[in-house]
């Protein structure tokens, strides 16, 4: 358990120089004891006091990084059970995988459709995190073979699936540069298991038969010098997958240390909707990683939107940047469309005009990744910041005309912003999907 506020203020120096931001040390304590901030905001905190309160300011989750280069995942430091209470930190890990069972010819042709699953969602770069290698053959000398295969292919880091601690260590003098999860330890190999992922120095997947071995396994995976563990609870069946990563993210917050690392989920169900069904709510549900079987992006996608969704920072909505888009092949007479940064109506506005077929030009104004309605009733939507972004962004030189068509939801903006701007200002449809009959009474 973590310790309260008092206890770690009595290891405070008790100046209140405010140099944490916080009022005062008992503020401040409070405030780690909340998981609100952490102990190297206080500057002046001795080494003594530094260590005893390691429980408290530890996070609850560990962070486990796994691969290395640009496509290296990192898991953990959770700190709330619901987004709303403040953010999830790291996304969930998608691995697919891939068997020994196949050929050398089957895998690099599933871990090259792997790597293209890449989908650009409202202006970012989603993508896959892992391939798992599984030991389907129980053949040592088979899964060595695959995992050559999937590493000589695979853009993203490997989870070498098998409980053979001598498959394994072969495996690792293969990849162990690449910092690959090895899944991993159980109760009959532990031992064997943890020391060679100490040897290799990488993180590794402790699985129980239940919670409670659970925890005892990781205390001794600790207790011989490991910490970059993923959890495993051995369940496969989706209501027990789902109430075992409930219980492992609850006990964490509470500080039971043994569940103080992230979690995996296996979608294994034979039937591919269901595997799919199944991901979903272990990526809804605090799995950080989740292994699924399908590289059919019409599976991945799915999953991939639902994660987006779920680990969105909801205290910073996405936004594009405020400038000039262009969408089709623009010319001097394309219409000037007014809009807003959030992601959501920028998008919709560029689908709709695409939509059009006529080629139009998009402003969107800096609200603070808010949309239009809120933004302009926040007073982050005005005629004065239209008319800025019209002056500074260039658009001007860009059309001969001087027309702006704003959403119709703000026809209100419609007379300060003629009289600011200068430009003739067009009130458009209320909604996005209405730009084409728009343009067919109002523009061509
Ligand atoms: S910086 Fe440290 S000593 Fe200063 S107020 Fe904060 S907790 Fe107290």
């Amino acid at each position: 358990m973590g310790l309260t506020g008092l206890e770690i203020f009595k290891q405070l120096p008790k100046t209140n120089c405010k140099d944490c931001g916080q009022p005062t040390c008992l503020a401040f304590a409070m405030a780690l004891a909340g998981g609100k901030v952490s102990l190297d905001q206080c500057p002046h905190v001795s080494d003594a006091a530094k260590e005893a309160l390691d429980s408290a300011s530890a996070p609850p989750i560990a962070l486990v990084k796994i691969g290395t280069g640009e496509n290296a995942i990192e898991l953990g430091n959770e700190t709330v059970l619901f987004r709303h209470d403040k953010r999830f930190e790291h996304k969930t890990g998608i691995a697919v995988s891939v068997c020994d069972t196949m050929s050398a010819d089957e895998i690099a042709a599933k871990v090259d459709q792997i790597n293209k699953l890449v989908f650009d969602r409202v202006g970012q770069t989603h993508k896959v995190n892992l391939v798992a290698v599984g030991n389907c053959s129980n053949d040592a000398g088979k899964f060595v073979e695959a995992v050559k295969a999937a590493d000589a292919k695979s853009v993203f880091p490997l989870v070498l699936m098998s409980e053979d601690p001598a498959a394994i260590e072969k495996a690792l003098e293969i990849t162990a540069a690449k910092k690959p999860l090895v899944c991993g330890a159980n109760a009959a190999n532990l031992e064997a298991m943890t020391n060679l992922v100490k040897k290799f120095d990488v993180p590794m997947v402790v699985k129980g038969a239940d919670l409670n071995e659970l925890a005892a396994l990781v205390e001794k995976v600790v207790g011989m010098g490991h910490k970059q563990i993923i959890l495993d609870s051995g369940a496969r069946e989706v209501n027990k997958v789902l109430a075992d990563q409930t219980q492992l993210r609850r006990q964490a917050l509470k500080k039971f240390r043994p569940f103080g690392y992230p979690a995996i989920a296996v979608a294994d169900n034979k039937d591919t909707f269901q595997a799919v069904v199944d991901a979903g709510v272990y990526i809804a549900k605090y799995a950080a990683i989740v292994v699924i079987d399908s590289a059919d992006p019409a599976d991945v996608l799915p999953l991939i939107t639902l994660r987006l969704n779920v680990y969105t920072d909801p205290q910073k909505p996405i936004a594009v940047e405020s400038k000039i888009y262009e969408i089709g092949n623009v010319d001097e007479n394309s219409p000037v469309y007014i809009t807003t940064n959030f992601s959501l109506t920028y998008f919709c506005v560029a689908g709709d005009v695409e939509s059009s077929r006529v080629p139009g030009y998009i402003l969107p104004v800096d609200t603070d990744g808010i949309s239009v309605m809120t933004g302009w009733a926040a007073g982050k939507f005005t005629p004065e910041k239209i008319t800025e972004l019209l002056q500074t962004s260039g658009i001007a030189d860009k059309v001969k005309h001087r027309k702006a068509i704003i959403p119709g939801g703000v026809a209100v903006l419609s007379g300060k912003l003629q009289e600011l701007s200068s430009w003739e200002v067009l009130v458009g449809p209320r909604e996005s999907a209405g730009i084409a009959s728009f343009l067919k009474q109002r523009w061509l």
